[in-house]
């Protein structure tokens, strides 16, 4: 089974970054950030993990004020480098350990953390920028995978202290459940004292940095009772992005040991790394298969309900492309490409043969069964003139005719707009 040895703390400030792209490692002043990551990168290196698992929060590069949740876990498989106004930094992309972090997404949402979920969303400097000085990577890849859980810490209200420290320790069983024999790293990200807002930016208090980092090791539990304006009052503004630690402290044992430590403020945020080593023994065999249980009892027995999809996480990420090509059908430009030269648009899509074939043919059961849900359906038949009830009656392998005899009303319909009524209503001759 999967089992977390322990727990890197880090600042996610861009500095970091900014520092590793332009080679500092020599230069007085930025010397100390990349003396702070040496014993991380020799403490990982005898660790031999697997895959880290890394909280961070996007700073409205990829997550933006249109859609703004609390904990959305990244499920997909692997994350691009995100532009932030500068181009993007010259760094690969990383994979990610998809099953297991499918995994935690069931078995958190099991316990009652309503979960959000994202895939192919490029991670910004809340994630890159640590991991630019603790990974190697060669310019085509990375030497480990990693499990993002991006933080909405931005807009108010923002998770509890004390609701991020219960999903870490829910985050614990979620991942000690996963089956396979993983060695899992947790990474906490986010600056201690600064704020970077206001006539107050510029704010820092290392005498509090040092009591929160003592506080964080040996009693986090108090912790978890200040508020966000205790946490800006104390630390700034923008330290209240500490909550994110408290998930990885929630994760680990509430004695755990910590093996490094160090603290270098030069300009606007004071830069903290820690590393904690966990002391929990082992979650057993029988706890771990009654966590699993527990994520699947919601959709247990489902499978022996012929005819039926369930769209999980595992056909939302296998058949992403597809969904998004459908999905994109809202968008007027997109659907223009698709009615002007449908071929065209499945060579840039990068569609397989097999998808192109079955949205050439309209085959509606088979698009279902290969993992398209749907709710795209419907939109590719308002594009196409289709009804609703002639997608119904495909998939259920009858003709329109034979399946209306089966509804107590014979009517036809499709999703609602200007374009698709129209179409619909002259396809029943009207
Ligand atoms: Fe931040």
């Amino acid at each position: 089974m999967a089992r977390i040895v322990g727990a890197i703390a880090t600042s996610h400030t861009p500095t970091i970054g900014f520092a590793v792209d332009g080679q500092k490692q020599q230069d007085p002043a930025w010397k100390p950030i990349f003396e702070a990551y040496q014993p991380i990168t020799a403490w990982l290196a005898a660790q031999q993990p697997d895959v880290l698992f890394i909280v961070y929060n996007d700073h409205v590069t990829s997550f933006f004020f249109d859609h703004y949740s609390a904990f959305c876990l990244g499920v997909g498989e692997g994350y691009a480098v995100a532009d932030e106004g500068g181009g993007a930094r010259r760094l690969p992309p990383i994979k990610a350990h998809g099953p297991l972090a499918r995994h935690i997404g069931r078995q958190l949402m099991a316990d009652e953390f309503d979960m959000s979920f994202f895939q192919e969303k490029p991670l910004d400097h809340g994630c890159f920028s640590p991991l630019s000085v603790l990974l190697p990577n060669d310019g085509q890849s990375w030497s480990l995978p990693i499990v993002p859980l991006q933080v909405g810490v931005l807009q108010f209200p923002v998770p509890s202290a004390k609701r991020c420290f219960s999903l870490g320790q829910s985050l614990r069983t979620a991942i000690e459940s996963y089956p396979e024999d993983l060695k899992v790293v947790l990474v906490a990200t986010g600056g201690l004292s600064h704020q970077i807002q206001g006539e107050r930016c510029g704010f820092n208090n290392p005498p509090w940095d040092a009591r929160l980092m003592e506080l964080y090791e040996h009693d986090p539990v108090a912790l978890t009772r200040m508020t966000h304006a205790d946490h800006a009052r104390l630390g700034g503004m923008e330290s209240t992005e500490f909550v994110m630690w408290l998930i990885v402290r929630g994760a680990l044992s509430p004695a755990v040991k910590c093996v490094h430590r160090s603290y270098y403020l030069p300009s606007m945020t004071a830069i903290a790394t820690a590393v904690y080593e966990n002391q929990a023994e082992p979650m057993t065999e029988e706890a771990a298969e009654v966590a699993r249980a527990k994520a699947g009892a919601q959709l247990e027995g489902i499978e022996t309900l012929e005819g039926t999809y369930p769209f999980d996480l595992e056909r939302s990420v296998g058949h992403y492309r597809l969904n998004k090509f459908l999905h994109d059908l809202v968008i007027p430009a997109h659907r223009a490409a698709f009615k002007a030269d449908p071929e065209k648009l499945f060579d840039t899509w990068h569609l397989s043969e097999q998808e192109r074939d079955m949205i050439r043919r309209r085959d509606w059961r088979a698009l279902m069964q290969y993992g398209a849900i749907f709710f795209v359906l419907e939109k590719l038949a308002a594009v196409v003139g289709v009804s609703n009830l002639h997608v119904y009656a495909h998939m259920r392998g009858q003709s329109l005719e034979e399946f209306q005899k089966t509804r107590n009303a014979q009517v036809l319909y499709s999703v609602g707009g200007s374009e698709a009524h129209d179409k619909v209503e002259r396809s029943a001759g009207r």
